[in-house]
């Protein structure tokens, strides 16, 4: 389960963010396009903009299900 107190700071405010599990295997960011992108330099994913609708909503949350690692959390503030 990830753990907001990890989160990557350079993810935007708000419900959803990765943690420092995870394992850069794309699949966020192929899942979500607009809302999760690379940190190229660190080689992970982080939450570029939260969610602005229920379809985009619903892409993160697919994402958050996916992450084989658990990476993605969506009690953040
Ligand atoms: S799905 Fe999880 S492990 Fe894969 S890039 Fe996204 S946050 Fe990282």
């Amino acid at each position: 389960m990830a753990d907001k107190a990890n989160k990557y700071p350079e993810g935007v405010p708000g419900k959803f963010y990765v943690d420092d599990q995870c394992i850069d295997c794309d699949l966020c960011r192929e899942t979500a396009p607009a809302n999760y992108k690379r940190n190229d330099d660190g080689g992970h994913s982080y939450v570029y903009k939260q969610p602005e609708n229920d379809a985009e909503l619903k892409l993160c949350q697919e994402a958050l299900e996916g992450c084989p690692v658990e990476a993605i959390g969506s009690d953040g503030e």
